[in-house]
């Protein structure tokens, strides 16, 4: 089981999204266990204080490192190589991936940080962070939402976690790239029908067309992820085909 930590000055910001859907289930069905600790608690002064002036001077507040200190090694313990990952959530970090996610699933241990508003002192990132990681290039007013996506995106890929373990596997990004079109019933909406093979029964065939479709949407959507994938001649012919047929349309 995972255990998941989360240091947040605003647990209510996560509480309902965690005990809805797959995430809820998750939890009640043992797969992974998650805390969420108000860090103010602490704070060791009487007016719990967790955020003070920038040394230097200059507009915003600054997390102190001593509440944080104190929260992880009570949590995770003192020893910084038992503890597991503990993951600042911050707009300068690494981009957060489904390569990363896939990573961290593997863990048994995850703590998270959220800031909120401000900055942290820098000691926090030096001295007790492993991993500082952004959910991408714009600023949120808090780490909730970005340790949400994260929690969201790891926990659903603990084997049994989904109803139908194949549907993590033909996902967007699981294999580099992106997933095929998809269609349900009726076979024809508002004249709009669906490709003639799906309704083959031809599994190899309908596996080619997958694939073919796969490689052609990310060329056409997300060009740069080709560059990491390792085709197959298979592969290479499916797409120079694809492409020939878009560019004949
Ligand atoms: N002054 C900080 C900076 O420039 O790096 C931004 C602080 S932001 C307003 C408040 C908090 O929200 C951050 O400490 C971080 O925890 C979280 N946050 C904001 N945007 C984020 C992003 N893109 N990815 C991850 N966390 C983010």
């Amino acid at each position: 089981m995972l255990n998941i930590d989360v240091l947040t000055l605003f647990p209510g910001i996560m509480e309902g999204a965690l005990r809805e859907s797959i995430l809820g289930r998750a939890q009640t069905q043992g797969h992974v266990k998650i805390n969420l600790t108000n860090f103010r608690d602490y704070a060791t002064d009487k007016h719990r204080t967790v955020d003070d002036y920038p040394y230097g001077g200059g507009a915003g507040m600054v997390l102190k490192a001593e509440p944080l200190y104190r929260a992880v090694e009570d949590i995770g313990g003192v020893d910084p190589h038992a503890r597991g990952r503990v993951l600042l959530m911050s707009p300068q970090g690494v981009p957060f991936s489904q390569k990363l996610a896939v990573e961290l699933a593997r863990e048994s241990r995850l703590l998270f940080i959220c800031g909120h508003y401000e900055g942290f002192d820098e000691r926090i990132r030096t001295g007790l962070v492993t991993d500082e990681i952004s959910i991408g290039d714009y600023v949120l007013t808090g780490g909730e939402l970005p340790a949400l996506v994260m929690i969201d995106a790891v926990v659903r890929l603990l084997p049994g976690v989904l109803g139908n373990d194949e549907s993590a596997q033909t996902d967007s990004f699981a294999d580099g790239l992106l997933e095929f079109p998809q269609y349900t019933r009726p076979e024809v909406f508002r004249g709009m029908g669906i490709p003639p093979v799906l309704l083959s029964g031809h599994h190899a065939q309908i596996a080619k067309w997958r694939r073919q479709q796969s490689l052609l949407r990310t060329l056409q959507r997300r060009p740069e992820l080709l560059d990491t994938v390792v085709l197959t001649r298979e592969d290479q012919k499916l797409l120079d085909d694809a492409k020939r047929e878009s560019d004949n349309r």
